[in-house]
């Protein structure tokens, strides 16, 4: 397996950055998700990293070679996409030979890594079929085992998983997991589904209009998160963003609700925002960290109930506070009624805080 170099990328489409500027490192062995909404650029980098399409400007590096000028077959990837791309007319076995045959092996060669991918994937019963008379996820490994009989040095994933159904979609999850940490392979994998980079990852890349947001372990983002966007794109339900304004007075620093009600801030977040140039501060916070209370507790501050969605396990109530949606969530046995008057209570040593100007976090 190689590492993977990726030196201020640059891909623009007439005057459009597509891929802005982006820089970061899949260590040999690393499993690394580029995660970000539809049109942030992710399939684009991927694409410049296997030599589909002609970077702008910038360097890839692959293994030990600067790879910028290489054709695809030459950059010793293989890709997964999610339409899998089987050959119809040929077995299992026949479209696991064929990019082998292409690099004239031995034909007993070729018969020893079909046979060991098939074994590793678990599909040598699989082997005389068509991809017709396969499942979506049994379609889904033939083409990981593709991949892997041309034993690359890096695997690139398309949305792998996206064309199957959700529940198939949380088994090849773990099974590309498996896959991963059986062959300690380097994968770049491209997704839009954060839970999917979140619990399958060992780094994700956070990508947004092209650039490149946060790159660190799941944990770290999750924890972490560098600005508004990630905060909001990773975690679900999403973190709840409440826009106040902050000042001090008498040494203490409290956060003013729309509604009028202020918050004392503990002295560390106080001291995260005391060089703030603004007053615009947002309060970030996830719905485990906040508690919901039916009459006011010192430290709360009153909201309204907008709607509730018991989930079996849990109920999730949505409430209004400083403009803001809310997420809160409660255990099923706390009747709450939309409109009812509500008070929340936020855990200080896990609440973010933002500067409403710039988005990002205070440190
Ligand atoms: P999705 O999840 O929808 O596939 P993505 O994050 O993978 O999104 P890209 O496909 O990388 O996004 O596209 C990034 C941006 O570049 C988009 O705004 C897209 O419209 C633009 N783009 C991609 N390919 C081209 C092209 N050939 N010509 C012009 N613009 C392009």
């Amino acid at each position: 397996m190689a590492h993977v170099v990726l030196k201020d990328l640059v891909k623009t489409y007439g005057g459009f950055k597509a891929v802005n500027d982006v820089s970061l490192t899949v260590n040999d062995g690393e499993f690394v998700a580029l995660v970000g909404p539809s049109g942030c650029g992710k399939t684009t980098t991927l694409n410049l990293v296997a030599g589909l399409i002609p970077i702008t400007s910038g360097d890839i590096v692959i293994g030990d070679r600067v790879v910028n000028d290489l054709d695809p077959k030459d950059r010793d990837i293989a890709m997964v996409f999610q339409n899998y791309a089987l050959y119809p007319q040929k077995s299992v076995y026949k479209n696991l030979a064929f990019p082998l045959q292409m690099r004239k092996l031995p034909r007993d060669e070729i018969d020893k890594k079909v046979k060991e991918a098939a074994r590793v994937l678990d599909m040598t019963h699989l082997l005389e079929r068509k991809p017709r008379e396969l499942s979506g996820g049994q379609q889904q490994r033939v083409a990981l085992g593709r991949a892997l009989v041309r034993d690359p040095a890096v695997f690139l994933m398309d949305e792998p998983l996206s064309n199957l159904d959700a529940k198939l979609r949380v088994q090849m999850r773990s099974e590309i997991k498996r896959f991963h940490q059986d062959l300690k392979a380097t994968i770049v994998y491209v997704t839009h589904d954060q839970l999917e980079a979140v619990t399958m990852a060992d780094k994700m890349a956070v990508m947004n209009g092209g650039l490149l947001q946060q790159y660190d372990s799941p944990a770290q983002v999750f924890a972490h998160p560098v600005n508004m966007f990630v905060a909001s794109f990773i975690g679900s339900p999403a973190m709840s963003l409440i826009p106040l304004e902050a000042s001090t007075a008498n040494g203490n620093t409290v956060l003013t609700g729309a509604e009028g009600w202020s918050l004392e801030l503990s002295p560390r977040n106080a001291q995260k925002v005391a060089g703030a140039t603004t007053r615009k501060v947002v309060l970030g916070a996830r719905h485990s960290t906040i508690k919901l209370h039916k009459s006011a507790v010192a430290g709360s501050v009153p909201a309204r109930a907008y709607t509730v969605e018991p989930t079996g396990d849990v109920t999730f109530v949505q409430a209004l506070l400083s403009g803001a949606i809310v997420n809160v969530s409660v255990p099923p046995n706390i009747a709450i009624a939309p409109d009812e008057q509500i008070w929340l209570e936020f855990d200080q040593e896990r609440m973010h805080l933002f500067d409403g100007e710039t988005e990002m976090a205070f440190q």
